[in-house]
């Protein structure tokens, strides 16, 4: 079997609402979906969706880098050699760079492995280890009340635990101290600063209220910041910006900068890579969740199929999106949520397929290359 067509779609998607974090608002998400075909018909998916002032890439760099430089690793090519494309796409590359490009074509990749042996794609990644994926709901930067208001609302629709973001603020005390006075009896809370430099005397007030970890109240690069906060306080610190890639997620460890991190298929640079990411970090003695917020439906069922198969992440992931956060979505068969757990589509390989008319609705660009060389 070989692949002879590989399809890059950048498409945009309207948020619900405007989510705002301490590095932007946003409005929309841009999504790059590649879709390749073999010789024998088979079709694999994959998707991956930077965040401005989050992500390394953009959606239009990750396209371009695609078009330019994977297009050409991956023609021809078996796709059950997945191990050895994956290789030669770091080669192509500069060492860590691009993750999310990488990921795109190793999930699609996935895709069409368990499609071609009719099991889904956590039978390629050791086997179900669990049986659902409880996630968290999201409350993004906001008046305290209002922050309040809507955490009461996603314990109603019985999410599992709660993430509120905080902006390195003293307004962050008060935001913590209403959703801890709303839900923090009834449900475990998470706070994420995304980066902001949270100044030592918050710190130091944060702590006291019982947050299940504070995620990255340092900026990316400082992870010595990171090392001293986690010294210092009780409540735990999680790196995710910081963890780029598996040599950064190597330097967390080695380093001791953070008693917990978050990893995701898109920056890890694919399932794969994730999975190794995980064992790393397990043998560091260090706990990892699991989780992009702005998901589509593919980005976000890849990240489900790793965490249905791994032992490692804890119990309740952050994998977000498609059912919380999206107006719409350009997979066939979606990702949904019900009592707070994921519900994965059924069928082989990532049980589901691009949409046509939803792709041409949100379309930015596309480009269908094809090997005549067959
Ligand atoms: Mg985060």
């Amino acid at each position: 079997m070989k692949i002879r067509t590989v399809e890059v779609i950048h498409v945009r998607i309207p948020l619900r609402k405007p989510l705002r974090t301490s590095h932007l608002s946003q409005k929309d998400v841009d999504a790059v979906l590649v879709r390749l075909e073999t010789d024998d018909g088979l079709q694999g998916v994959g998707e991956v969706t930077p965040i401005l002032g989050y992500s390394a890439e953009t959606a239009g760099s990750v396209d371009s880098v695609i078009k330019e430089q994977l297009v050409k690793v991956v023609m021809g090519e078996d796709p059950f050699r997945i191990g050895y494309i994956q290789h030669k796409m770091n080669g192509a590359l500069a060492p860590g760079t691009y993750q999310e490009a990488k990921a795109a074509i190793e999930i699609a990749l996935h895709d069409i492995l368990g499609k071609a042996l009719n099991v889904p794609v956590y039978q390629l990644l050791g086997g179900r280890y669990r049986e659902s994926v409880p996630v968290v709901g999201w409350v993004g930067l906001d008046r305290p009340e209002a922050m309040a208001q809507q955490a009461r609302q996603l314990l109603e629709t019985k999410f599992r635990a709660i993430k509120v973001k905080i902006g390195g603020s003293q307004e962050d005390i008060v935001r913590v101290k209403s959703v801890m006075d709303a839900v923090g009896g009834e449900i475990e809370v998470r706070a994420d600063a995304n980066e902001a430099p949270v100044p030592d005397d918050i710190l130091r007030k944060l702590d006291g209220f019982g947050l299940k970890w504070i995620e990255q109240p340092a900026p990316r690069d400082r992870l010595d910041k990171l090392a001293e906060i986690s010294r210092r306080m009780d409540t735990p610190i999680m790196a995710d910006e910081s963890a780029e890639n598996t040599n950064d997620v190597y330097r967390i460890a080695s380093t001791r900068a953070a008693d917990v991190v978050k990893l995701k298929v898109m920056r890890q640079g694919g399932l794969l890579e994730t999975k190794k990411c995980l064992a790393l970090l397990d043998a560091a003695g260090i706990q990892t969740t699991i989780g992009h917020g702005f998901n589509l439906t593919l980005g976000a069922l890849g990240e489900a199929h790793v965490v249905l198969s791994s032992p490692e992440p804890v119990e309740i992931s952050e994998i977000g999106g498609p059912f919380d956060k999206m107006t719409d979505e350009v997979a066939a068969e979606q990702v949904q949520i019900e009592d707070g757990m994921l519900v994965i589509p059924k069928g082989p390989g990532l049980g589901t397929s691009l949409s046509e008319p939803k792709i041409e609705k949100y379309l930015i660009e596309r480009l269908k290359l094809s090997d005549n060389a067959a």
